[in-house]
C-alpha cells in the first residue's frame, strides 16, 4: 500500500470527487478525515465505505470559507488521527450567472469556499507539516481556471487563483519538504455537473477528445499519484484530468 501510516484530510469529502479521493487514499492505507459542510448523511456513507474496506476514517464538519472553523478542523484532525501528512483541498461550489447579473454574494461565496478555504486550511496544515519537515498538499482547480467559461467569472477567478496560490506556497514550503500541486479536472460526472441540461452535456462531450465525461475516480487516481512517493520530486505543478480538453 502506498500510504500506510499516513494521515490525510480531504475537504468536501462527502460527495463527488472528494468522496472518491477519500476512498482511494484509504484503500492505500491512509487514515482519512472526511470533511463536509452540511451533508452529514453523505459523509457518514463515505466513512462506512472506508471502514467496510478495512480502513480508518473520521468525520469532521466545517465550513472551509470560515478561517477560524478551518483552522480548528485541521488542528482537530491532527490531534485525533495523530498527525497530518496529506491535505487535499477539494471543497468547492459554483454560483453560475452572467457577470452583468452577478450579485456580490455570488462572487464572495465562490471565492470564499474555492480559494479562501484553501488559504485557511493550508495555513494551519503547513504549521504541522513544517515541524515534521514533510507533507503533501493537493489543491483542486478546474479547466475553467485555465481557459474561462461563460457564466463562471467568479469560479474562473477562484480556480485561477488556486493555481497562483499553489505555486507561491510550493516555493515557500519546498525548503521544508512539503510539496504543493494542483489537479485541474475537466467535466466530471458529479452533483456539480448533474444540473447541466442534456443539450449542454452533449456539447461539452463534443469538446472532449477522449469522448466522455470523466469519473470522480479518474481525479482520485491523479491525486493519489501526487501524494504518493512516486511524485516526491514534483511541486508547483498543475495536472489536468480532463480527457484532453486543454492541451
Ligand atoms: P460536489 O459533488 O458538488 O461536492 C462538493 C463537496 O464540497 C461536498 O462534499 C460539499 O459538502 C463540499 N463543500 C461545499 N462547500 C463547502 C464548504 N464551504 N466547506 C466544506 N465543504 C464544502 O462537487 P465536485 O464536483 O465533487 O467538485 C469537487 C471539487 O472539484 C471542487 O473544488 C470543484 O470546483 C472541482 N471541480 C469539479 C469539476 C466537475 O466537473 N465536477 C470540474 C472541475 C473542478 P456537503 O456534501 O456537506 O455539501
Amino acid at each position: 500500500m502506498l500510504l500506510e501510516g499516513k494521515v490525510a484530510l480531504v475537504t468536501g469529502g462527502s460527495r463527488g470527487i472528494g468522496r472518491a479521493i477519500g476512498i482511494r487514499l484509504a484503500q492505500e492505507g491512509a487514515k482519512v478525515a472526511v470533511n463536509y459542510a452540511g451533508n452529514q448523511a453523505a459523509a457518514e456513507e463515505v466513512k462506512a465505505i472506508i471502514e467496510e474496506q478495512g480502513g480508518t476514517a473520521m468525520l469532521i464538519q466545517a465550513d472551509v470559507s470560515d478561517s477560524a472553523a478551518a483552522a480548528e478542523m485541521v488542528t482537530r484532525v491532527h490531534g485525533e488521527l495523530g498527525g497530518l501528512d496529506i491535505l487535499v483541498n477539494n471543497a468547492g461550489i459554483t454560483r453560475d450567472t452572467l457577470l452583468i447579473r452577478m450579485k456580490d454574494e455570488d462572487f464572495d461565496a465562490v471565492i470564499g469556499t474555492n480559494l479562501k478555504g484553501i488559504y485557511a486550511c493550508t495555513k494551519t496544515a503547513a504549521k504541522f507539516m513544517t515541524k515534521q519537515r514533510s507533507g503533501r498538499i493537493v489543491n483542486l482547480s478546474s479547466v475553467v481556471g485555465e481557459i474561462g467559461n461563460v457564466g463562471q467569472t467568479n469560479y474562473a477567478a477562484a480556480k485561477a487563483g488556486v493555481i497562483g496560490f499553489s505555486k507561491a506556497a510550493a516555493k515557500e514550503f519546498a525548503p521544508r519538504g512539503i510539496t504543493v500541486n494542483v489537479v485541474a479536472p475537466g467535466f466530471i460526472d458529479t452533483d456539480m455537473t448533474a444540473v447541466l441540461k442534456d443539450s449542454i452535456r452533449e456539447k461539452l462531450v463534443e469538446g472532449i477528445p477522449l469522448g466522455t465525461l470523466g469519473k470522480p475516480e479518474h481525479v482520485a487516481d491523479a491525486v493519489l499519484f501526487l501524494v504518493s512517493d512516486a511524485a516526491s520530486y514534483i511541486t508547483g505543478q498543475t495536472l489536468n484530468v480532463d480527457g484532453g480538453m486543454v492541451m
